[in-house]
């Protein structure tokens, strides 16, 4: 069956009469604001926060419409990444009937929204070299298939996902296929945005909670076709990001050469401490990465972990996920940051040499 996003959304979503706020409602020049019940004497605070923000953050959508080279129109903006992959739940997904596709290991958060969401989880599971195994995954697919998510570069194993094999599921597959680009800014890979055109069933999340630093504020973007990001802004919270958030995002974007720098610094580290790590004892293997993290395959994941631990270091344990046994997960720090961990890596294999 072919593609058919009128067929794809659920009734109660078709039938939803969106909620429309104070400032949808009007979109002229006035100067005296009395229709949203603000408190006209401003915050209590030094800054003003008393008017509610733009619902569908227009301006933010400009500024990454033309770096992106997609429209505005095929920009959602949300509370972090997980709110896009949560309402992609609520608009297409059936509780108790219908089901995704993830391919572990991966991003915890799709499993754990189906949960919520009371949709079935299948599983095709990468290959031990941690790549699509396209077969798997069309064996895996039904009719009651929704959504297929992809994550490229992968977490926890830190790799890219070959495109083409991504690209042939979006052309045969009747569902929205979901590519999850948050270490995107990491990869020497070609983000999928540039596709989006000729797949109208992809969906490209981004996340300024990684290269661009600013989980805190907790803003994440979804691309997708225009009748797509519709359906978003008609489920989605009236606000559902902050004025300060927004304000925030706005100056970042303005600083991209500041990103840009960051992100060259965190690859160069990446690989010294790929290469570091690589001549310990314990550590049996390092998976190569295209992301802020490197996967560490040790003999010992648990006690390596609360050894660290005890050197007030953490890191990821994985070792319990499917094909990451004896998998630490380490987030890229600063140069003394990971010289802490190089020398707590060194600590842990003094104490065993007795
Ligand atoms: C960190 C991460 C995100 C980011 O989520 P936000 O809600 O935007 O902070 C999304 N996907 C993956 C795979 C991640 O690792």
């Amino acid at each position: 069956m072919a593609f058919d996003l009128d067929y794809l959304v659920r009734e109660n979503i078709k039938r939803l009469l969106p909620y429309s706020s104070a400032r949808d409602e009007f979109a002229g020049n006035a100067e005296i604001f009395l229709d949203a019940n603000e408190n006209s004497f401003g915050s209590p605070i030094s800054k003003n926060y008393s008017r509610y923000p733009d619902p569908l953050q227009r301006t933010i959508k400009e500024r990454v419409a033309e770096f992106s080279r997609v429209k505005s129109s095929q920009i959602f903006v949300g509370n972090g990444s997980d709110e896009a992959i949560d309402l992609l739940f609520r608009i297409f997904c059936r509780p108790g009937i219908d089901n995704i596709l993830i391919c572990p290991p991966t991003y915890g958060m799709y499993a754990v929204s189906a949960g919520i969401n009371d949709i079935e989880v299948k599983r095709a599971n990468l290959t031990s070299e941690f790549e699509l195994d396209l077969d798997r995954i069309n064996g895996e697919i039904d009719d009651k298939t929704k959504l297929v998510f992809f994550c490229s570069p992968n977490n926890p194993t830190g790799n890219s996902m070959t495109r083409e094999t991504i690209l042939e599921v979006a052309a045969s597959f009747s569902g929205l296929v979901v590519v999850d680009e948050a270490y995107i800014h990491f990869s020497n890979h070609l983000s999928l945005l540039s596709e989006l055109d000729r797949y109208p069933n992809l969906v490209i999340l981004q996340t300024f909670s990684k290269a661009w630093g600013l989980a805190g504020l907790r803003v994440g973007l979804a691309f997708a076709s225009e009748q797509v990001i519709q359906l978003f802004n008609k489920v989605k919270p009236p606000y559902n990001v902050s004025q300060i958030a927004q304000q925030m995002v706005l100056s970042a974007l303005a600083m991209r050469a500041k990103v840009d720098e960051m992100r060259e610094i965190i690859v160069g580290e990446r690989e010294a401490l790929a290469s570091k790590l690589s001549r310990f004892r314990s550590v049996e293997k390092i998976y190569p990465s295209d992301a802020n993290f490197l996967l560490v395959k040790t003999i010992a994941p648990n006690e390596i972990y609360r050894s660290l631990l005890s050197e007030k270091l953490v890191v990821r344990n994985r070792s319990n996920a499917e094909l990451c046994d004896g998998c630490l997960r380490i987030t890229v720090g600063t140069p003394n940051e990971n010289r802490a961990l190089i020398d707590a890596f060194e600590k842990y294999e003094k104490s065993l040499v007795h």
